[in-house]
């Protein structure tokens, strides 16, 4: 890619986000992730050229040194801040404005810093060989997977019932959402197969912006007020259908949708418990299961067949889970440390540099948060470690996972015999079909130190309006 010489025939809208819009190129697997900011800004860009440029390099930075040595490198790629000519990304940006969807438009992306995060695309991997059937790529934004067990919490109902379902009663009552979405974030991280299943099944059911799939880079379903081309479920099962054919399915055809989903669920589940690339030596979290269990969850306890081990301990679950539960004195305890240290830096404006404040996101940032005390000293040393994982478990909350599914080759499945043999026995094999997978953690930008407020304000929104309407709903 020669940045001297882009051209905008060369991209197309891939999807967006709150805070970014994603173009990918047509030909190598590369996507352009650029800024946007809020349409009534669009005349007076909120920030110079510059300062986008830092804001790109703070989310690489943070990306590769704070979020990858949590969530392990292997999830992560951090990808590299470019710097495009100004005509390209305008052109671009005109190119790609009809394909937006409406109520994403409340922002505009930024065609003033030439400025943007250039990434491998994810959803077209490069181990795919076009000759074959192009990989499934699955994006679930999972959210909060745990029920906070701080003393700060100051309302029972938050230990009861998790903020992604009490959230989904105040987005239907704001409006947000027509529906509410049956998916909740416990079942997904419990580790227990029939809870993830049931999880995942409503994501699908629900996709709202937690969940989309890709086949060969193109984005097939997603949520319908979320796209003018995204699919309803019968077009989903037409897509899946070839992948899932075996045995006598392949012959008469008589694979029913049901069993179509199931499979593919299945292998969804199987992928988001390995290790992300097959290697062994698994250790369960066998604490998991009783730990969250949400009181709006949908999921029947009694129907529970197995018992759970947990998540392994080198899934992409396991390590989200662990890194969103820096988040030990919920937003509640948070906030007074939020306070003592706004207050620090209004008597010591200097200190935010020290105390990287806004970064650099850099090693030493890292070991300010690995390296809180456990008791609070009353020092702004401690309310900073706890702000900076605060902020660290925020971004865990709001990540996403992309889970490439690439269906093996016949040669892959079954090493021996002649080629002839082996197509007849595949089949006629009554095997599942099987699929080479890697899993990649996306988007994850630091949550701005003042952010914090507004968190506070939400959360309180959240409960009393769950308070007041959610209970009482089915
Ligand atoms: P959010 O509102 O969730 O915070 P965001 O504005 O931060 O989103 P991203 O989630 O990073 O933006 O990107 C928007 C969408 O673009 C993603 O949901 C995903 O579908 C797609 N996308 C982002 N990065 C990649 C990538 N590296 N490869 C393929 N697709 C990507
Ligand atoms: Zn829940
Ligand atoms: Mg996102
Ligand atoms: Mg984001």
């Amino acid at each position: 890619m020669e940045l001297d010489k882009m051209d905008e025939n060369d991209w197309k809208y891939h999807g967006e986000g709150n805070k970014s819009l994603v173009v990918s190129h047509v030909q190598f697997s590369r996507v352009l992730r650029l800024l946007k900011y809020p349409a009534e800004d669009s005349e007076n860009p909120p920030q110079t050229a510059e300062q986008a440029f830092r804001q790109i390099q703070n989310i690489v930075d943070f990306s590769s040194n704070v979020m990858s040595s949590l969530l392990g490198e292997k999830f992560i790629h951090s990808g590299e801040v470019v710097k495009l000519p100004l005509e390209f990304v305008r052109q671009l940006s005109i190119k790609v404005q009809h394909q937006r969807p409406a109520w994403r438009c409340d922002k505009v992306m930024d065609i003033y810093s030439g400025c943007a995060l250039c990434l491998p695309n994810l959803t077209s991997p490069a181990l795919h060989q076009p000759t074959h059937t192009p990989p499934l790529c699955i994006e679930i934004k999972p959210k909060c997977g745990f029920l906070p067990s701080s003393k700060h919490v100051s309302k029972d109902i938050k230990t009861k019932v998790c903020r992604f379902c009490m959230h989904q009663h105040y987005k239907v009552a704001n409006g947000k959402w027509k529906r509410r979405s049956l998916y909740c974030p416990l079942d997904l991280f419990s580790g227990n197969r029939q809870r993830m299943h049931f999880a995942i099944r409503h994501l699908i059911e629900e996709p709202q912006n937690n969940f989309k799939i890709f086949k060969g880079g193109q984005c097939i379903y997603s949520s319908k007020e979320g796209s003018d081309d995204s699919l309803d479920l019968n077009s989903l099962l037409h897509h899946l259908r070839p992948y899932f054919m075996y045995g006598n399915n392949r012959i008469n055809s008589h694979m029913t949708g049901k069993a179509v989903l199931n499979d593919f669920i299945q292998v969804l589940v199987n992928a988001l418990l390995s290790g992300g690339g097959g290697d062994g030596g698994v250790v369960m979290d066998r604490r998991g299961e009783g730990r969250s269990f949400c009181e709006a969850s949908h999921f029947n306890r009694e129907r529970i067949r197995h018992g759970s081990q947990g998540l392994p301990s080198d899934s992409v679950l396991f390590r989200i889970l662990q890194t969103q539960m820096l988040d030990t004195l919920d937003i509640e305890g948070l906030h007074p440390l939020y306070r003592r240290v706004e207050q620090h830096l209004q008597d010591f404006p200097k200190e935010r540099t020290r105390l990287q404040i806004d970064g650099p996101y850099n090693e030493a940032f890292l070991e300010k948060l690995q390296k809180c005390p456990t008791e609070d000293d009353g020092s702004v040393e401690y309310a900073v470690a706890k702000v900076h994982q605060y902020r660290v478990a925020m971004t865990a909350k709001d990540c996403s996972i992309m889970v490439a599914l690439v269906p093996s080759t016949e040669e892959e499945e079954d090493d021996e015999g002649l080629p002839s043999q082996r197509r007849h026995r595949d089949f006629l094999s009554s095997r599942p079909p099987a699929f080479s997978y890697s899993v990649s953690i996306l988007d994850l930008d630091p949550k701005p130190f003042d952010s914090i407020p507004r968190q506070l304000r939400l959360d309180q929104r959240i409960v009393s309006c769950y308070l007041r309407t959610g209970g009482s709903l089915p």
